[in-house]
């Protein structure tokens, strides 16, 4: 990277892009961030921060002015309960966001453009068992992928792979396996299974119960957000194209999940199994042996230390929500 490189990040008002933005940022780059919406929870530390709606053409061709690198995140998402709900809007949404961005990138010719996929590409019939067998690049064909948003991801990365062929434009595609971290979405619908336990629990008493989606033995791995961006920044520095998972190969039961952040919280909770929620599929784990070939680096943070981390934050935006309001004193003061 040249001093003063100037990126686009899009999803930058989202967890991970709001996360890449302010790494961008600290390393010297003058940075765009392109979202529907600023970020939540802090300011954004990009140089320029633009609201736009990447479903249309002309706000992508805007977005990428001017711009020697692309990451683009922004993707209409959520956790399992909202991306099984939505398949036709993700599909619509996603379909038109990649397009449009792929082809203003290449015409405003932008040198490296970098795409976030996602583990739902692999084939369902791979994680029908919770002692699955971990997942490689490879494996995403023949193709089954989740019903809606990963025929979406796959879709886009395949998109991506013709544009480099056809066009020479330089792409980078990761598959992320479920990230995690502060400074996430934890409540609405749209969290993730980290954040909706860490969550449950900060709510919950101690000895008092909180609910869980399926039987909790659902199996997954989890990487954290630092570990995230690091495999993000080494990736589009490196010269591999094909889709690379990035994502920890340590896989545990959503039940484990509870029991570790229970003990963060220095609780004991009873867990309730709602088995009439979506719980994805059965088992799904990333073979990293691609990954540490090519990065010659793999995730760091451990599992305990990330919830840890994450659970605190959480812990600590819902107190102050709960703190008293100020305004109801000020509005008592005006009518006096
Ligand atoms: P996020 O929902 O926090 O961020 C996505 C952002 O995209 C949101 O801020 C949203 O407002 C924005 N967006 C949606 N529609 C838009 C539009 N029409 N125009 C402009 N912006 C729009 O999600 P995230 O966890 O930060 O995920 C970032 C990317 O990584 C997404 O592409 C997602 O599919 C992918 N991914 C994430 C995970 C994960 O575990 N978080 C796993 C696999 C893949």
């Amino acid at each position: 990277m040249t001093p003063k490189s100037r990126a686009l990040v899009t999803g930058a008002g989202g967890f991970i892009g709001h996360h890449l933005t302010k790494r961008l940022v600290e390393l010297g780059y003058w940075v765009r961030g392109v979202d529907l919406k600023e970020p939540e929870f802090e300011a954004s530390a990009a140089h320029d921060f633009q609201l736009l709606d990447l479903r249309r053409w002309e706000n992508c061709v805007q977005a990428t002015a001017d711009v020697a690198e692309v990451y683009n995140l922004a993707a209409n998402m959520g956790g399992i309960g909202f991306i099984e709900a939505n398949k036709a809007l993700i599909m619509h949404d996603n379909v038109l966001i990649n397009t449009h961005m792929l082809e203003a990138a290449r015409l405003a010719g932008v040198q490296k453009f970098f795409y976030t996929s996602s583990a739902c590409v692999y084939p369902q019939s791979l994680q029908r068992r919770t002692d699955v067998t971990a997942l490689k690049e490879d494996d995403a064909y023949p193709a089954d992928p989740e019903d809606g948003y990963g025929w979406e991801k796959l879709f886009s990365e395949r998109q991506c792979r013709h544009y480099s062929e056809d066009y020479g434009l330089d792409t980078r595609v990761v598959r992320f396996h479920n990230i995690y971290g502060p400074l996430g979405t934890y409540d609405g619908g749209r969290e993730k299974s980290p954040a909706a336990i860490c969550r449950k629990i900060a709510q919950a008493s101690d000895g008092g119960e909180i609910e869980i989606w399926g039987d909790g033995n659902q199996t997954r791995s989890y990487c954290y957000i630092d570990d995230c961006i690091e495999g993000i920044l080494r990736l589009m520095r490196s010269a591999h194209r094909e889709p690379l998972n990035l994502g920890t190969d340590r896989l545990i039961t959503i039940n484990e999940m509870v029991d570790i952040v229970a003990g963060v919280a220095g609780k004991t909770v009873q867990r309730r199994h709602d088995l009439s929620k979506p719980q994805g599929v059965r088992g799904r784990n990333s073979d990293n042996t691609r990954l540490r070939a090519v990065l010659g680096w793999e995730p760091q943070v451990s599992l305990e230390e990330g919830l840890a981390r994450t659970y605190r934050w959480i812990e600590q935006q819902l107190r102050q929500r709960g703190s008293p309001k100020r305004p109801a004193n000020r509005s008592r003061q005006k009518a006096s």
